[in-house]
């Protein structure tokens, strides 16, 4: 037909998808071509699974934004080799558009050989981040001397499993080289990494990285932030991109976003009961495919496809809630999506804080936080 596919308009903040690239050149499935249904240019692959081979098969258009994580936490798994050094040559090699400081999350196996984690001592998880820092000017250094064209892009991953520790990074940073300094060593940004399921700690950390980098014109990114609440914060925090894998992974599990309430999932669809006998959703992928044939023959083609689709209503609640006034965010988001009251204070903790200043606004809302990570169990 020779039509143009549809463009995502730019956001301010943005969903970084994060995908894998054996997957989407096996399965022939992007958002990134000429020949997709719509054009997004963005994607999140983990570091390990991907090659510089990888990258010439994946035909990337000019605008691609290509994020991977460093590699630190897959050393803590047991599932990777890299170091300081082979981190910095991998994504370089692989041309990702932010370089990313070797972080270690304060965490330790359970025990040894288990995939459990469980949190330090906050002493031992200060120690924990000031060899991060350490790492991370190191890599700086190194960058600078070996590879300066690529230090524009080098940002540092701030752990943040707490408040106390979120701070314990810019006082680390302080101290070895002034945060008015910041952007000399790191003038890629900041990486943002919460974990746990305290939305206002997402929100108070999101919070001060909006006053501390944002507002000063640099970037941030907040590492795998799964749910769509989470997504809200980082909007409503205007934090510049943030990754989940919750578009894409639902597909496997015939997890298909409701086009009409994309924050619910088409409950009943599974392999043997299809409930449709026509098209469920105008989306550009729903438009495109027949998804009634397709099951006739190939039922993981559906899985495969029905991603495009879930990342398009994702996309969709990224255009909305980026589109507000911030002023208006939180009563808007309230009346509008599937809330909790976890969510509620979430929210409200950031419009105190633009009325009462970050400080106070902990004071006020520091009761409501979950329990210290040191006192929980798990944390992945
Ligand atoms: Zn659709």
């Amino acid at each position: 037909m020779g039509m143009e596919n549809i463009k995502i308009p730019k956001l301010k903040s943005r969903y970084i998808p994060v995908y894998s690239a054996n997957f989407a050149i096996g399965n022939n499935l992007s958002w990134w071509k000429n020949t997709d249904e719509y054009h997004y240019p963005n994607v999140l692959f983990n570091l390990m699974t991907i090659t510089k081979d990888d990258i010439k098969k994946l035909e990337f258009p000019e605008d691609m934004f290509l994020l991977t994580d460093s590699g630190g936490f897959q050393v803590i798994r047991g599932e990777c080799d890299l170091n300081w050094q082979t981190s910095l040559l991998k994504q370089i090699e692989l041309n990702a558009s932010k370089i990313f400081s070797f972080d270690k999350p304060p965490v330790r196996r359970l025990n040894e050989g288990s995939n459990q984690f469980i949190s330090l001592t906050n002493i031992e998880a200060i120690k924990i981040l000031e060899d991060n820092v350490d790492v991370a000017l190191k890599q700086s250094k190194w960058l600078k001397e070996n590879n300066p064209q690529y230090l524009n892009r080098f940002c540092y991953i701030a752990q943040c499993p707490s408040i106390s520790l979120m701070l314990e990074n810019f006082k680390i940073l302080n101290k070895k080289i002034g945060m008015e300094n910041y952007s000399k060593y790191f003038p890629g940004g900041i990486v943002l990494s919460c974990k746990g399921n305290d939305l206002l700690l997402y929100a108070i950390c999101a919070y001060k990285f909006k006053k501390e980098f944002i507002e000063k014109g640099m970037y941030v990114h907040s590492l795998g932030i799964g749910s769509f609440q989470r997504m809200a914060i980082m909007i409503r925090n205007e934090i510049t991109t943030f990754d989940s894998s919750n578009a894409l992974r639902g597909a496997i599990n015939w997890d298909v976003y409701n086009p009409i309430n994309p924050q619910k999932r088409l409950s009943q669809i599974s392999k043997n009961s299809y409930p449709f006998e026509k098209k469920f959703c105008l989306c550009p992928t729903c438009l495109k495919y027949n998804y009634n044939d397709i099951l006739k023959n190939d039922d993981t083609l559906f899985g495969r496809t029905i991603i495009k689709h879930n990342l398009w209503h994702q996309i969709q609640m990224n255009i909305l809630l980026d589109s507000l006034n911030k002023k208006y965010f939180t009563d808007f988001y309230k009346s509008n999506f599937i809330t909790s009251k976890d969510m509620e204070i979430a929210l409200d903790f950031c419009d105190d804080a633009d009325k009462l200043g970050f400080e106070m606004a902990v004071e006020k809302y520091k009761f409501y936080l979950k329990k210290e990570l040191s006192k929980q169990k798990s944390l992945f």
